[in-house]
């Protein structure tokens, strides 16, 4: 990073408010530094709702903002986790999510021509494996964690339900906002003192922040 950097414009794309709260300040963290939150101008409620409207936000991204990139984040409830064979070059599995929205931007995204002062929008996509909730807990309860989910539910036995994360991270199965945004955004700021558990843990946060370290740094004589 030099003198001359700017801040990164950014904007974030999650199922709810409560995950954008606890997203942003992950993201500052994995970059290492403050950025200017840009605004799409849709917002996406619950997955379907983030796979179709991703193309839309970016397109509209690219050509009226200045956005630099956009970071999304999204349960994979019951669908598969996105392992590391994931990330080979032109593999893809119709049935993880990170894999179906690393398609959708693509497609969404290529070939459009240079706006804003720069050829085209930065992305990094992460995948909670089941839930948001997993990653708050990461760290607090040891039998949380992608591969523990992953081998509980492949044998039938999942090791804990969406429901029982939420009650742990909130003394609820059903937090209201204010509730919900203490509970997920206090579990951000511990993790951003120190990323590796949540790295390790979970490797859909670790591919979300291998993608944000690799961004380029945007020179201060961009528009
Ligand atoms: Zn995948």
């Amino acid at each position: 990073m030099t003198e001359a950097a700017r801040p990164l414009r950014l904007a974030l794309l999650g199922e709810s408010l409560v995950d954008e709260s606890a997203l942003a300040i992950l993201v500052e963290a994995a970059l290492g530094r403050p950025f200017v939150r840009v605004q799409p101008r849709l917002r996406a409620r619950g997955w379907p709702s983030v796979l179709q409207t991703l193309p839309a936000i970016a397109r509209h991204l690219h050509f009226h903002t200045d956005a630099d990139g956009i970071v999304v984040l999204v349960d994979s409830d019951d669908t598969e986790p996105h392992p590391p064979a994931h990330d080979a070059p032109g593999y893809f599995h119709p049935r993880c999510r990170l894999c179906q929205l690393r398609a959708a931007f693509r497609r969404a995204t290529k070939n459009l021509p240079p706006a804003h002062g720069r050829t085209h929008l930065l992305r990094a996509i992460g995948l909670a494996v089941p839930a948001a909730e997993a990653w708050y807990l990461c760290g607090l309860d040891d039998r949380v964690g992608e591969a523990a989910w992953s081998t509980g539910r492949a044998a039938g036995t999942p090791p804990y339900t969406r429901r029982e994360l939420k009650q742990l991270v909130y003394g609820t199965d059903r937090p209201n906002l204010p509730q919900a945004v203490a509970g997920a955004t206090a579990a951000a700021r511990r993790h951003a003192r120190d990323l590796r558990r949540l790295e390790n843990d979970f490797p859909g946060f670790a591919t979300l922040a291998r993608d944000l370290r690799t961004w380029p740094t945007p020179d201060a004589s961009s528009p």
